[in-house]
């Protein structure tokens, strides 16, 4: 299936958060209350009001005194979401596929309080969050009313580093391509593109996944 796409280039993100700001514009969320808990990534998680959040993930260098690596993190759009597989056992049509791709959770997911903690345990990356003021399982939407009249996704069209973007499939996959080719000149080697056949948000390393997030979360 054709349709829309993200790529994240890593070796350009800044942490600089436009993204998860231009989310939260967007979706009209209010702050996360949060506590100085050692970590300039804040919130700690995703959550009911946060549906893209920037990890600040710290490791020991050989070159400098340590090293950052950022990682734009929200739901991948996955091509067989296993979220819906497991949202239909209990309801179905609780969670959608549109025209264009985007894994929509419905009002429906408001049924499915009990489900809420299979359905995120379903998830390979734990993405779906609750929201306690509306009492429904929510995520990213991938912007899909912009998209529908279209715009580009809120939090794409705030990078400013070329980290963040968004596209049709074939744009997308070639400037990932394009980037990978980069990468490894520049990195010596070094670069991968993460699940390219099963999900609509592509990433691109250049270490070990478990650097650019928490193996388990
Ligand atoms: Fe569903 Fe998780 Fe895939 Fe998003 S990343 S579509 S929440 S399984
Ligand atoms: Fe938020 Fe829209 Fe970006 Fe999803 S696509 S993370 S809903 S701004």
């Amino acid at each position: 299936m054709a349709g829309k796409y993200f790529f994240v280039d890593t070796t350009r993100c800044t942490a600089c958060r436009g993204c998860q700001i231009a989310c939260k514009n967007w979706n009209k969320q209010r702050a996360s209350k949060t506590t100085q808990y050692g970590s300039y990534q804040n919130p700690s998680d995703l959550d009911g009001n946060t549906f893209r959040l920037v990890r600040f993930m710290e490791h020991p260098s050989k070159q400098n005194s340590m090293v950052w690596y950022f990682f734009t993190e929200a739901c991948r759009h996955c091509l067989k979401p296993a979220c819906q597989k497991k949202a239909d056992q209990i309801k179905k049509g609780a969670i959608v596929v549109n025209d264009f791709g985007a894994v929509l959770f419905t009002k429906e997911t408001k049924e499915l309080e009990k489900a809420f903690k299979a359905i995120k345990q379903a998830c390979p990356w734990s993405i779906p969050t609750w929201n306690k003021k509306d009492r429904q399982i929510v995520k990213c939407h991938m912007c899909h009313d912009r998209v529908a009249a279209g715009l580009p996704t809120s939090c794409s069209k705030a990078c400013p580093t070329g980290a963040l973007n968004f596209g049709e499939e074939a744009a997308i996959k070639k400037l990932a391509n394009e980037r990978l080719a980069a990468a490894k000149k520049k990195f010596g080697g070094k670069g991968e593109i993460l699940d390219l056949d099963d999900v609509r948000v592509l990433y691109l390393i250049i270490d070990e996944q478990s650097k650019y997030r928490p193996v388990a979360i």
